[in-house]
């Protein structure tokens, strides 16, 4: 089925090459250990954002390849789950050294393939390398439970067992940390896994795959297919597939739950957000709004935790100044740029979107304090890019506050008072994040207490959890009752079963009684 052609130099070295010469090359299907390229007629051009030159091609993989993929997972399966947790774990411990030895080469590529700053991307990078360090330690994190002597002679223990074939499916915004917030756990705990990375940015994926199969993965347990809704369509219905971990947009994420669901499998789905901040009128001036730009401008605004609105209670017109200051002052231009605070955002379509969310911001009221709308870039005239952004006088009925943005635009709203301000963001149908800046723990407490969200920050504005929590969102912004890496994240990928067992001189005599604990 597959042509045996194998990927003898690794995808990275590849892609620089074919980029100096010619055609750029089709990413490779990772099958059963083998990098080799599809038979599939179709592909998809994957775009430099900065600059609309092709980087590489994504392959829409076919049925067959889709199947021996399977097949490999399925195959490795009854070995990988024997093999001993510190020896999967060993291979965790190497993944993560070499993850850090081409931690630039991996950046180089996400600025490429995404268009975040090469400082972003290491970030990027860092907090999925923070999965990895995490499930060095399956051993404790996988462990059951035992009582002794629940009734005489015996004891009851439970074990969490992998579940079998596990699959992620991954948005486009961050190429690294959402692959390693979901093959690392599958695996490390004895499953085996069919990845399908984002079809704008799918190189980080396939070299995350090459290092781990250079760190010892034995072949099958990891597996990439390449393409859009068919493939995924084929993850969902397909019978040897036990449980998917999806991240992205609603549209698709609601759909994959439903159809991944109604076939019988576990569905984590990580969705939209719209993240909030509250800034008190006793909030720390220079640091709240040092943290609004970061989080609102970081990563052009493509991040699921961007903080996109502001509700100022109380005065918002010396907020909106300072803020407009800062933002003014962020340099916009390549990723590759040294000086790059904010890179393009990811197609032209996307920023076309953001565009006329804007306006229509405008025409129903909005005002606007900063607009980056006509920014050129220098050299990068056929970039996608948005400059930073900022609307005022923003309220709930308005479209640009109802849709996710997802680029570099902060609105800014006012309410007269804290109980005023959660009631707004209560409304709102997502819940990913929320944070409130204030110097009042009394406030702090009451938000803490009242908001609706997954995340909730305090005098912080971005806080995705370190991966001994876990990524915690709610409402619109997540399906399924397991969430994303931390305790949830094994519990995901695995499932309980409880023994039972008596050693003891056996009685004689037979009842039918209901058993009870003597
Ligand atoms: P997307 O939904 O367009 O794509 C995500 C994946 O789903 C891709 O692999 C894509 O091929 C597939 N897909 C898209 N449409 C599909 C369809 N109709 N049927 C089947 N599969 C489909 O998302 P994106 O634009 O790549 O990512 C941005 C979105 O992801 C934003 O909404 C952002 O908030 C969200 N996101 C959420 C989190 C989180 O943890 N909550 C993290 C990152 C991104």
């Amino acid at each position: 089925l597959l042509r045996p052609q194998i990927f003898a130099l690794k995808y990275s070295t590849a892609t620089e090459q074919s980029n100096q010469h010619s055609k750029p090359s089709r990413a490779p299907l990772l099958i059963g250990g083998k990098f080799v390229e599809s038979q599939a007629a179709e592909s998809i051009d994957v775009l430099n954002p900065a600059t609309q030159e092709v980087v590489s091609r994504v392959p829409l993989t076919t049925k067959e390849e889709f199947k021996a993929a399977v097949s490999a997972a399925k195959q490795a399966f009854p070995s990988w789950r024997n093999t001993p947790v510190t020896t999967r774990q060993r291979v965790m411990f190497k993944l993560q050294e070499l993850i850090r030895r081409d931690m630039d080469k991996l950046a180089l590529n996400i600025t490429t393939e995404q268009g975040k700053t090469l400082k972003d991307a290491q970030g990027d990078v860092f907090r999925g390398l923070e999965v990895v360090e995490h499930v060095c330690g399956m051993g404790t994190l996988q462990m059951g439970e035992f009582v002794s002597n629940v009734s005489h002679g015996i004891d009851t223990y439970s074990v969490r067992e992998p579940l079998g074939v596990c699959a992620g499916i991954c948005p486009f915004n961050f190429p690294a940390m959402i692959p390693l917030w979901m093959f690392p756990v599958a695996i490390t705990s004895g499953n085996t896994f069919i990845l399908k990375p984002s079809e704008k940015d799918p190189g980080a994926s396939v070299m995350l795959a090459e290092l781990a199969m250079e760190a010892g993965l034995p072949d099958g347990v990891l597996n990439i297919v390449h393409g859009t809704n068919d493939i995924v369509n084929a993850i969902c219905d397909d019978d040897e597939i036990r449980a998917i971990s999806f991240v992205g947009s609603n549209n698709a994420g609601m759909h994959i739950y439903s159809r991944g669901s109604a076939n019988g499998k576990r569905v984590q789905s990580n969705m939209g957000a719209k993240n909030h901040a509250i800034v008190m009128p006793d909030a720390n001036i220079d640091a709240t709004a040092n943290a609004l730009i970061a989080a609102g401008f970081g990563a052009a605004g493509q991040r699921c935790m961007a903080l996109s609105t502001v509700v100022f209670v109380g005065d918002l017109k010396t907020w909106e100044n300072k803020l407009a200051e800062r933002a003014k002052a962020l340099k916009v231009n390549s990723g590759t740029a040294p000086d790059a605070d904010l890179g393009p955002v990811i197609s032209k379509q996307a920023k076309e979107r953001i565009c006329n969310l804007i306006q229509s911001g405008v025409e129903s009221g909005g005002r606007l304090v900063l607009d980056g709308r006509n920014i050129v870039v220098p050299g990068y005239e056929n970039g996608n890019f948005v400059g930073p952004t900022i609307l005022s006088d923003v309220t709930p009925d308005m479209d640009c506050y109802k849709e996710e943005i997802f680029g570099p635009v902060l609105l800014c709203m006012q309410a007269d008072s804290l109980e005023e301000a959660i009631n707004i963001v209560n409304k709102n149908k997502y819940g990913n994040g929320a944070s409130i800046f204030t110097s009042s723990g009394a406030a702090a407490r009451k938000f803490q207490t009242e908001i609706e969200a997954g995340q909730v920050g305090i005098n912080v504005p971005i806080p995705v959890p370190l991966p001994f929590f876990s990524f915690t969102g709610s409402k619109a912004s997540f399906a399924g009752d397991l969430n994303f890496y931390g305790k949830a994240g094994v519990q995901f990928y695995t499932q309980l079963k409880t023994v039972t067992q008596q050693w003891k001189d056996l009685p004689s005599g037979v009842s039918l009684a209901m058993p009870t604990s003597q």
